[in-house]
């Protein structure tokens, strides 16, 4: 099998790991799903979608440790790819090259509108993006953006309703 990198991506609420988890499922092949440690929503050994699915997931350092755990995989799976390291890319590539599916689901920007570099680059290397929209939280348009609506300032993104909204970017704009 020809290896291929792709990539899911989006604002917040726009169902990217619900759509990693089809794409894995539909597959019908043996895959390993992997999600950073410091994704601490809902639990540490599994990926939950805010449609409320569930499926579990290693959690990982980084993504090179997934490489002493592909007997019999064919596809890896990677939730919030935002919070890997710029390292993560190399490691994309070298999977693709040993013949592995790799899909990856990651925030595009971050709740002031700044680039996460590791899904940036990855975007650039992928084989085959996929942009996906969430609903605009005051006018119903396509959203693009993730508003936070706590003043807390910790740099980490928690996924949950009650610290964030999807908004397009005219209203976002309007609130800030
Ligand atoms: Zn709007």
């Amino acid at each position: 099998m020809a290896g291929k990198i792709e990539i899911i991506t989006g604002c917040m609420f726009s169902g990217k790991s619900t759509e990693l988890l089809k794409r894995l499922k539909n597959s019908y092949n043996k895959y390993l799903l992997v999600k950073p440690k410091i994704d601490i929503r809902y639990d540490l050994s599994s990926v939950s979608t805010h449609s409320g699915k569930k499926e579990s997931a290693l959690v990982v350092g980084s993504v090179s440790e997934v490489f002493k755990n592909l007997n019999g995989v064919k596809i890896v799976g990677i939730d919030e790819a935002q919070f890997f390291t710029i390292k993560i890319v190399r490691d994309c590539i070298e999977l693709k090259k040993l013949g592995f599916r790799v899909i990856i689901a990651g925030l595009n920007k971050d709740y002031l509108n700044r680039e996460f570099n590791s899904v940036t680059s990855l975007i650039k290397i992928a084989d085959e993006t996929t942009k996906l929209y969430a609903v605009c939280n005051i006018c119903a348009a396509p959203a693009t953006r993730s508003h936070r609506l706590s003043k807390e300032k910790t740099k980490i993104l928690l996924g949950h309703k009650n610290y964030y909204e999807p908004l397009c970017k005219k209203c976002y704009n309007n609130v800030r």
